[in-house]
């Protein structure tokens, strides 16, 4: 999988889930991440830089962005 160009992705690197707050890189997308059942007409938020999701509030995928998920971004 990688980035969608159609709506409401429009081709950006990262999409978050507005209703979890979890954010997914598709550049490195996992099947995990079944980014397929976000509700992509309520729920998806798309991000061209990820500093910007992070402020408000998003946290990695553990499995496309584990470096930034719950519980591992305030370790070392
Ligand atoms: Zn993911």
């Amino acid at each position: 999988m990688a980035r969608r160009l159609y709506a409401p992705f429009f081709a950006k690197r990262y999409a978050g889930n507005s209703e979890t707050k979890v954010l997914h890189d598709l550049d490195n997308e996992k099947r995990e991440c079944e980014i397929d059942r976000i509700d992509s007409r309520k729920n998806v938020s798309m991000f061209e830089w990820l500093n910007t999701a992070l402020e408000m509030g998003y946290r990695g995928c553990s499995y496309c962005m584990p470096e930034f998920s719950a519980g591992k971004s305030n370790e070392k």
